[in-house]
């Protein structure tokens, strides 16, 4: 991959051997390999028998995971938050492995929202709980640095899978209790009945 680094910084009218770029196809690689490293994460390990058996159903809520994704089409970074909730059965996620799947998910070449649907997929997969929802929030560098649609440089998706989907009700509480930068929804006491807290390791 350095090579390749290295031909690229030359393509770009740069010399490769001046000494701020000495290490550059070093650094690059280093970084990139690491910024898609979820390719190489399994799923099962990363939970590592985190999935309780409780008898809990109230929504089950973590909000404004931070996320840092590399978009497919420039391979320039999106990040943002991201905001989880699942309604469930009769399982439960550890709470800090919520973010650590949001992770898996995010160090990928993606697109937001093959990236929401397949942090929804997974809990959805592993717990088979009542609902997922996912949110993302995202600026976009490709837009935003290049100055295209700056409007729409910010960019949320959703996934809603069974009662988030199916309830308006649920739905609507969870979109209320992480109250979207973007969203009509007013300041205020986010705590409620709905935002729980369960154990983990
Ligand atoms: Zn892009």
């Amino acid at each position: 991959m350095q090579e390749l680094i290295e031909q690229l910084l030359v393509e770009l009218g740069e010399d490769p051997g001046r000494e701020g770029l000495l290490n550059t196809p070093k650094r690059v690689e280093k970084a990139l390999r690491f910024l898609t490293s979820g390719y190489e994460a399994d799923i099962d390990k990363v939970l590592n028998g985190a999935l309780f058996t409780v008898d809990y159903s109230e929504m089950v809520i973590v909000k404004d995971i931070d996320f840092y994704s590399l978009c497919e089409h420039h391979l320039l970074p999106f990040f943002g938050k991201c905001h989880v909730a699942y309604i469930p059965s009769d399982k439960v996620i550890g709470l800090s492995k919520i973010p650590r799947i949001v992770d898996v998910f995010s160090r990928r070449l993606q697109v937001q929202e093959r990236l929401t649907n397949q942090i929804a997929d997974v809990i959805r997969d592993k717990i088979a709980p009542v609902g997922v929802a996912v949110v993302m929030e995202a600026t976009h560098l490709c837009m935003s640095m290049r100055g295209v649609e700056k409007q729409n440089s910010f960019a949320v998706t959703s996934a809603m899978v069974g009662a988030f989907r199916d309830n308006a009700r649920t739905r609507i509480e969870f979109l209320e209790l992480i109250k979207l930068r973007t969203g009509s929804a007013g300041s205020g006491d986010t705590a409620s009945a709905g935002l729980a807290y369960v154990g983990d390791d």
